[in-house]
């Protein structure tokens, strides 16, 4: 067989959910109402799949992209895909024209599953898909639109009158590439990375772990987090191993969209990046829903300011604090507290779990400093997070030369600038671009923005280094005030408040109003376009 005792496959994760869990719901809404079937049902429906896969011709190793929200049909390419030895390319829909071309033709996707409302985008674009063969629509009617795509299939055509079960492979060797996700480029073009069964399933139950996720089958998960994203942070594969309820958003989800979900099928737990968080705590604070059933929601991608676990906190609804990156499959930190840390007062355990946290099980990291030594654990020096372990990539798809630089010896150099204390927990302080070097010393603009955050009258804001003719840059604050507010003397406030917590020096010189803070595909504040606008705008001062 192999050179090892048992692979690690994605297949017993779905074996799990139609030995164990056939019974538990698999939910999503539409806008035309909501669909619901089992884990029994789903089994059933991921053998029709992997046999309509057969029937089109595709062979092991080759790819198939998804350009979908996150529904239940898209829970069945994440398995059906991986379990038949082909590779799953989940491409990110919001990203723009230019890159997810690129990232389907680098992946050489041989197949396109697309949601029926996302249509004319890939309607558009098809001449330019070069390997693409033909595209399956998804649609919640089961009926195939009017469409210009040339051989263009039903998703529910090809399922039905199928075999209800499947003749998996017994064995599938670990290392085998099971899915695939771009980066979401901040410079330049997508970046590949390619997930492993092996990778999939280990951080699958490292997540589940009590200190991560905390995963189990008594849970019922709203999966905010899209699924062409970093594998909605692995949530997919933990809620069908533990056979938790799954409930997905579905096309276009609103807030209000999320508060209905939450209250009608009694969620337990969710995940999302903060905006989305923000976003909710308007209908949290309307008060027309139910939220009695919510335990906690996990929050990561960007850092949380400390003013949203807050509010959060005040409706009795704890947020947990986690960081990753698509390299890392994504998960990396998760922010608890440790028990005897429990006993501190308020403040002191903000301290801690307005941190990343801590480095998840069988991870190895270190933070090199400058001189290239690692760094004191005091919480205090600056230093890049460097990772491997078992759900690190090593290496970006078929780009040899950025493999080189961020991969190059051994270690995954991540590019954010982070401290670590005595208890190991871990700090971003910000990513390698966006720090800001005044007269030669680092500023952090997470700490500022999440005082600023802090104001009572402002919804968001960032900090961006500004260029300046004296010190180099200087920060430059942009925020967004809540409707209503009136800017007159706010900048004024906003400064003497950061002067109470911060050196004179962090300050940022000015403070600018903007009518919104412009994010990115998948949600998080947007610096570039920021700096492109006020990049210079302490030039002429
Ligand atoms: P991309 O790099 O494609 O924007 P990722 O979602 O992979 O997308 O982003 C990873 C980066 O997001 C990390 O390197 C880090 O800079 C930032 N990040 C993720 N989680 C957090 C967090 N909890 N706090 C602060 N920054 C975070």
């Amino acid at each position: 067989m192999f050179d090892y005792d048992f692979p690690l496959n994605i297949n017993d994760l779905l074996y799990r959910a139609r030995d164990l869990f056939s019974k538990r719901e698999v939910v999503t809404r539409y806008p035309e109402g909501v669909h619901r079937y089992t884990y029994g049902d789903f089994y059933g429906r991921v053998c029709q799949l992997a046999h309509a896969l057969d029937q089109l011709g595709l062979k092991k190793g080759e790819k198939v992209g998804s350009f979908a929200w996150n529904t239940f049909r898209h829970l069945e390419l994440y398995f059906a895909l991986p379990c038949t030895e082909r590779i799953l390319h989940t491409v990110n829909i919001r990203i723009p024209q230019e890159h997810f071309v690129h990232t389907i033709n680098k992946a050489e996707d041989r197949f396109l599953f697309v949601d029926e409302d996302l249509v004319p985008i890939i309607e558009r674009v098809q001449d330019r898909l070069e390997t693409v063969e033909g595209y399956i629509v998804m649609s919640p009617s089961g009926r195939l639109p009017q469409t210009s795509l040339r051989s263009v299939y039903d998703y529910e055509e090809l399922l039905a009158g199928q075999d209800e079960d499947y003749p998996f492979p017994e064995f599938i060797d670990e290392k085998t590439t099971a899915l695939m996700c771009f980066t979401s480029a901040t410079t330049g073009l997508p970046k590949g990375v390619e997930y492993t069964h092996r990778g999939v399933v280990l951080h699958t139950l490292a997540i589940s772990l009590p200190d991560a996720a905390n995963m189990s089958e008594k849970m019922t998960l709203l999966l905010v987090v899209p699924m062409f994203h970093v594998l909605s942070w692995g949530c997919p594969f933990a809620c069908t191993m533990v056979g938790a309820k799954q409930v997905f958003p579905g096309p276009q989800p609103t807030p209000g969209d999320l508060a209905r979900l939450i209250q009608d099928e009694r969620v337990t737990h969710t995940a999302g990046v903060p905006t989305v968080w923000l976003a909710l705590l308007d209908e949290i604070k309307l008060g027309k829903y139910d939220f009695s059933s919510l335990q906690e929601v996990l929050v990561g991608g960007s850092a949380p300011p400390r003013s949203l676990m807050e509010a959060y906190e005040e409706h009795g609804i704890p947020m947990v604090h986690a960081y990753g990156m698509t390299e890392a499959y994504p998960v990396v930190l998760v922010s608890r507290l440790k028990s005897y840390l429990e006993d501190l007062s308020r403040e002191e355990q903000y301290y801690y779990r307005m941190k990343q946290g801590l480095l998840m099980p069988l991870l190895r990291g270190k933070v090199v400093g400058e001189s290239g030594r690692e760094v004191a654990h005091d919480g205090k020096e600056l230093g890049e997070l460097w990772l491997r372990g078992p759900w690190i990539a090593r290496g970006y798809y078929r780009e040899e030369e950025k493999t080189r630089e961020t991969f190059g010896d051994g270690w995954y150099h991540t590019g954010d600038v982070v401290s670590i204390d005595q208890e190991g927990y871990i700090q971003i302080a910000d990513r390698t671009k966006d720090l800001i070097k005044s007269g030669g010393e680092w500023i952090s603009s997470v700490e500022l923005e999440n005082a600023i955050m802090a104001h009572p009258a402002v919804r968001e804001a960032v900090v961006i280094a500004a260029s300046h003719p004296k010190w180099n840059e200087r920060p430059l604050a942009c925020a967004v005030l809540k409707e209503g507010e009136d800017p007159r003397g706010k900048k004024k406030e906003i400064k003497e408040m950061l002067s109470q917590k911060f050196p004179s020096w962090w300050l940022p010189d000015d403070v600018v109003f903007v009518e919104e803070i412009p994010k990115t595909s998948v949600g998080k504040f947007d610096k570039k376009e920021l700096r492109k606008k006020f990049g210079d705008y302490y030039m002429g001062k």
